[in-house]
């Protein structure tokens, strides 16, 4: 008994697959939030495809706390280009990573 807010079904409609999006699937081609987080590294890269640039995109268009990391991790990168004109040491990412995991998971 979840939703009552029909009537009983005199219309006899069974078995008819409604087009007006009964299911809650997220949108085809929609990543997840883990799976952003971690492709974020590649997207500043510019290491992904047009393809998965998109996914990220759209996500991030979809998803304010993935915007924060994003953001963060974009500005953190800005920060370590002008300074040391190199690429992230591997342990900063894994710690940048781990923050930015713990912050996820909190942040619900
Ligand atoms: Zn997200």
């Amino acid at each position: 008994m979840g939703r009552g807010s029909e009537g009983p079904g005199d219309d006899g409609g069974h078995g008819v697959p409604s087009a007006d999006g009964a299911r809650r699937e997220p949108p085809a081609g929609f990543v997840g939030c883990d799976e952003t987080i971690e492709k974020l590294y590649f997207y500043l890269d510019g290491e992904l495809t047009e393809e998965r640039r998109l996914e990220i995109t759209r996500h991030l268009d979809l998803c304010g706390p993935c915007v924060g990391a994003y953001g963060f991790e974009a500005e953190l990168r800005k920060l370590v280009a002008t300074r040391c004109q190199d690429r992230v040491p591997d342990e900063l990412r894994a710690r940048v990573a781990e923050a930015l995991r713990a912050e996820s998971a909190t942040a619900d």
